[in-house]
């Protein structure tokens, strides 16, 4: 359901204030702290962002596509750890049980996944099953009335801080590929589940990733999510979403950098005359402008044929590898616009340029979008 227009521009107005006035201010304390104050994470809850696309019944903002790309937006203008901290609530932990949970799962966790009280976390990948998501190894048999569940999940976004987990493991073990996979909703302090410590990251400190391994975990048959077989269809229609979002922070990234570069490139003098009125300069300028407004373009197009219910698969896949390429190039260039001060941790250009290297890699590598779009595209042909 979508917000009325002053209900909408009012909340956009607010995470705007909250953005620069609250999470700017602390970026560098973040990096370097690697935790996103707890203060900070009860903000956030009081805000609503947790809940953002959880149906309002279940206590959520219940945003369309396109209200979760405008805030997404907003919320790139500040370090992206920051929206990291809510952001698997809102897409890759929560759309699973929001698309196909029964109305008892429902109820059970959406209320608590809408209000911040129940962090969730999306286990796909595995040490060898990355960009081949559908190669899952981790084992789940039927053991009277539950599943058993073994196996090992790597790189998983808020697992340290986790209490429900979407798992996907294999149901069938003579069926390879995706028919064999399912969907589980696992709760942190089942028996058996143990989380590893965060890993050392490239950027993005303050949002961690973790181990998380399964040793004879018993899950209910009432936790799994859709019908045996069906966890590869879970996982992708969750990321069909979760691919807009991620764009449309890359998007939020690229307007903020761009803005930071048109600031400093009008202050910056050099040879007696401000950087901006270099015209090599002003090209950087510009191509990063085209690029950023053709990319928010293309996630509000895609995000409007999704609220309206075409099926988005391919500009999903299209708008994620468009930005989130963009924003590399957009980073890049600000750290060659900032010159040496680009390169120098105090201006927070080469924390960006570290925290959107990622974008290119999870939730689909930019190699699997062009997979997903050229199948889309030649399908039936
Ligand atoms: C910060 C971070 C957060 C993450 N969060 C989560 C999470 O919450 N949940 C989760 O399940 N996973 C998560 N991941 C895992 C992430 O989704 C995977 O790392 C990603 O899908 C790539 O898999 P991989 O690392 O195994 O790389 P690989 O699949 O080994 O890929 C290595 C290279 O080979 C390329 N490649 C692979 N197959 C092909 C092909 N067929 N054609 C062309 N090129 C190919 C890839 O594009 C890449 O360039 C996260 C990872 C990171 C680093």
């Amino acid at each position: 359901m979508a917000l009325d227009q002053d209900t909408r521009t009012a909340f956009l107005d607010t995470l705007r204030r909250f953005v620069a006035e609250r999470l700017r201010p602390l970026e560098k304390q973040v990096s370097e702290s690697d935790e996103v104050p707890e203060a900070v994470i009860a903000e956030m809850r009081q805000l609503g962002l947790f809940g953002l696309s959880i149906p309002e019944s279940y206590g959520g903002l219940d945003l369309s596509m396109e209200e979760e790309a405008l805030v997404a937006f907003e919320l790139g203008q500040c370090s992206p750890a920051f929206r990291s901290a809510f952001g698997t609530n809102v897409g890759i932990g929560s759309q699973g049980l929001v698309m196909f949970g029964t109305e008892a799962q429902k109820a059970r966790f959406l209320p608590g996944i809408a209000s911040g009280e129940i962090v969730t976390s999306f286990a796909l990948t595995e040490p060898e099953a990355g960009s081949d998501s559908a190669s899952v190894q981790t084992r789940a048999r039927l053991d009277g009335d539950a599943y058993v569940l073994d196996g090992a999940k790597r790189y998983i976004t808020n697992a340290d801080k986790a209490d429900l987990f979407t798992v996907m493991a294999r149901t069938d073990p003579d069926r390879k590929g995706a028919g064999g996979v399912s969907a589980f909703l696992v709760p942190r302090r089942s028996a058996g589940l143990t989380v590893g410590k965060p890993e050392r990251k490239m950027g993005q400190q303050g949002a961690h990733i973790c181990d998380v391994t399964f040793d004879g975990v018993r899950v209910p048959i009432e936790n799994r999510l859709g019908a045996e077989g069906e966890g590869f269809k879970v996982a992708m229609q969750v990321l069909d979403r979760g691919r807009l979002h991620i764009a449309a922070v890359c998007v939020g990234v690229a307007e903020r950098l761009i803005a930071d570069c048109v600031a400093y490139a009008a202050e910056r003098r050099q040879f007696g005359q401000p950087i901006a009125s270099f015209q090599m300069i002003q090209a950087m300028l510009a191509d990063s402008r085209t690029e950023a407004y053709a990319a928010r373009t293309m996630v509000l197009d895609a995000a409007r044929r999704r609220d309206a219910g075409e099926g988005v698969t391919m500009l999903a896949s299209c708008a994620k590898l468009f930005a989130s390429e963009m924003v590399g190039r957009v980073a890049d260039r600000a750290v060659q616009i900032f010159g040496g001060a680009g390169y120098v941790a105090d201006y927070g250009i080469e924390r960006l340029y570290r925290d959107v290297r990622i974008f290119r890699i999870y939730e689909g590598t930019s190699e699997i979008q062009r997979l997903v779009i050229a199948r889309e595209m030649l399908k039936g042909g």
